[in-house]
């Protein structure tokens, strides 16, 4: 009797051991998969703006008598540098997040000053595209939030200035608080740029995913702001929200915790 009880749980405990074994192996092979996707976007991601410098480059050192076409062409090389230290930075932060490397160094600091120090920081942006950057003080004078202040100051950046780069000339970006239930605030952008189809809401937080259609090959950036966004609201355990109409506009919101 004792032999075939013992039987009965060799047998179980072989098949639990071999079904983690598939798990473990399963799991193995999506990050190798998922190593694989990476590395290939960021080579893609690369290669544009490597070619151009490098395009630049060749041509300059053949040598260009016009001195006003050849700063013209260094400032061209110059953007595609520029370019390529963003994507870097960019991917780092990403694999950090990803690989849960990043941890959250919280602290209460007021949002409303947060936000004016984005916008000082993005204004010559704006002001190229004559777009104002409002912020709505009706609510909110000094909001005092619990967050990585550091990590929410680079949400707002990406958020205000992807709302710049695709909204429309003489447009607006707007920035408003509200208090929600239970100690939480929400903190919406608004632009009244080009917005985004339907289809693509679903993708929008996707790496390295943009509009093809958008104005977005034109404008530097690398697809992997929002997806930079996603992660650190979620790390906060808040939730981000995104609304659009095609033609008219968009408005990404997130949530924050109060300050006590
Ligand atoms: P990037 O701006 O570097 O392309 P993001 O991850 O920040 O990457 O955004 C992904 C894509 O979402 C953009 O390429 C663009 O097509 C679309 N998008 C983001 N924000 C807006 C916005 N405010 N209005 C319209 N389209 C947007």
């Amino acid at each position: 009797q004792s032999i075939t009880t013992d039987m009965a749980t060799l047998e179980r405990e072989v098949k639990k051991y071999a079904t983690d074994k598939k798990v473990e192996l399963e799991n193995l092979k999506e990050r190798e998969e998922y190593r694989r996707e990476f590395m290939g976007n960021v080579s893609h991601e690369l290669k544009t703006p490597l070619f151009t410098v490098q395009g630049y480059i060749d041509t300059l050192i053949d040598g260009v008598k016009d001195k006003e076409i050849r700063k013209k062409y260094l400032n061209r090389a110059q953007k595609g540098v520029e370019r390529l230290v963003y994507i870097v930075e960019d991917l780092d932060m990403i694999a950090k997040l990803e690989m849960g490397e990043l941890t959250l160094d919280y602290s209460e600091f007021n949002i409303v000053d947060l936000i004016q120090s984005v916008f000082d920081m993005l204004e010559m942006q704006a002001d190229k595209k004559n777009i104002i950057l409002m912020f709505d003080r009706k609510y909110s004078k000094d909001i005092k939030v619990k967050a990585d202040k550091e990590k929410i100051r680079q949400v707002l950046i990406n958020l205000v200035m992807n709302s710049v780069k695709y909204g429309k000339e003489n447009g607006t970006t707007e920035v408003t608080i509200e208090d929600l239930v239970k100690n939480k605030v929400i903190v919406r952008i608004r632009d009244n740029g080009e917005g985004i189809e339907k289809q693509f809401i679903p993708r929008l937080f996707e790496r390295f995913f943009r509009v093809d259609k958008s104005g977005a090959r034109s404008e530097g950036g690398s697809g992997l702001g929002l997806s930079i966004v996603k992660h650190i609201i979620e790390r906060h355990d808040e939730k981000i929200y995104v609304e659009s109409e095609f033609g008219s506009g968009s408005e990404f919101s997130f949530t924050l915790e109060k300050a006590k």
